[in-house]
């Protein structure tokens, strides 16, 4: 059955690719003609703004198949933002880097299932006007420190052996001393990370779950021992890593899920490599059930009990949530390093206290734990 289950796992998700569509204005630019040479794959250009052929109609409907095609396109709006955390829980100051839209994967959790109106992959190819960006946020104020990440509407790095981004993002951080880049994953496509001059100003981060988790509901993701092989293979290049236990499930026989991920977490990783480590019980838009309910009939995740939370979320209720973090709060402090910063995702202050002892809040906030751990 292992082995069985390891011929189907996927390293690298852009095998998933059938189809590149390249917005007409895109045809000629470089990244476009590079991106289309390591690909490989048939490709035809769409008119400005219009939908890639066959694509149009419901957009969840049309998501397993839209996930084979990827558009590259010109990003029109902007590309950074402040994370959409809320004001009613404890929330650690993110931005998001905004290069695309969805991911060759499928999880059945994913929030991008009920955000999304397009069913395809969007890339965006003017990477210049990224960078251009990029550079007046980070310039206007150089004391002021960033932690930024690219994994909140697409996965950072499922499509970097096609895309090359890493490779410009990281060298690009490498020169900014008031930011730090998060590349956050669910695959194992690390090559393009391979003998960079980083200079500590990129970590790469792998979201991890119970292996009955990963195995149900993250389809198409590298398995949990490619993920730690490839961020042991990322800690040997000198990067500091992060991961993130997003979302928790909770299901008959967590206790051992969790518990064999957190095993297999440090001994495969080095302990001092990790920045830091974040927690977060499932939640969802309220909607984003019946989405699910119809594009993954054999997941059980959404028949479980939930409450409204503050922010209009589907969450467990407070003791069900405490209950899962206290467990694998104890499982990771048998094992991390004291500098490890351990956090949570969206909690309020009582479940800070009740799992870790202590308001954020008394420590200068999340964004002050999570700085200390990768500016000092
Ligand atoms: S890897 Fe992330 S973006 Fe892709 S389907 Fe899963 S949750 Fe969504």
């Amino acid at each position: 059955m292992t082995a069985q289950r390891e011929k189907r796992s996927w390293r690298d998700p852009s095998k998933y690719l059938r189809h590149i569509h390249v917005e007409e204005g895109c045809v000629d630019l470089p990244v476009t003609r590079e991106i289309l040479e390591r690909a490989q794959l048939p490709w035809s250009v769409v008119p400005e703004r219009q939908a890639p052929d066959g694509l149009d109609g419901d957009c969840a409907a049309n998501l397993s198949h839209g996930k084979q095609h990827l558009l590259l396109c010109r990003n029109r709006g902007q590309f950074f933002k402040p994370c959409p955390g809320t004001k009613e829980y404890r929330c650690c100051k993110y931005e998001v880097l905004s290069t695309g839209m969805n991911c060759p994967m499928d999880c059945a959790y994913c929030i991008l299932q009920a955000y999304m109106n397009t069913p395809w992959i969007t890339h965006y190819v003017n990477t210049g006007d990224l960078l251009a960006e990029l550079d007046r946020v980070l310039d206007a104020d150089p004391s002021r420190l960033h932690r930024i990440g690219t994994g909140e509407f697409t996965d950072s790095l499922a499509l970097d052996r096609i895309t090359g981004l890493s490779r410009i993002l990281v060298e690009y951080f490498a020169g900014k001393p008031n930011a730090v880049l998060e590349l956050k994953t669910k695959s194992a496509v690390v090559g393009n990370l391979a003998s960079l001059a980083h200079r500590g100003r990129t970590v790469v981060a792998w979201s991890l779950n119970s292996p009955a988790v990963v195995r149900r509901e993250e389809l198409r993701s590298a398995t949990l021992v490619e993920r730690l092989e490839a961020a042991a293979q990322c800690a040997a290049w000198g990067y500091r890593l992060a991961f993130h236990f997003d979302p928790i499930i909770d299901y008959p026989g967590w206790q051992d899920g969790y518990r064999e991920t957190i095993r297999l977490l440090f001994a495969r990783v080095p302990a001092a490599s990790i920045a830091w480590i974040s927690l977060g019980a499932l939640r969802y838009l309220p909607h984003l059930k019946e989405i699910g309910v119809e594009r993954f009939p054999g997941s059980s995740i959404y028949f479980q009990e939930f409450v409204d939370g503050l922010d209009g979320k589907s969450r467990y209720y407070r003791k069900r949530r405490v209950g899962l973090y206290q467990y694998i709060y104890r499982q990771l402090m048998q094992c991390a390093d004291p500098r490890t910063c351990i956090y949570f995702c969206m909690e309020s202050s009582e479940v800070w206290q009740e799992v870790m002892g202590f308001d954020p809040e008394a420590e200068g906030g999340i964004a002050a734990m999570l700085d200390r751990t990768v500016f000092d």
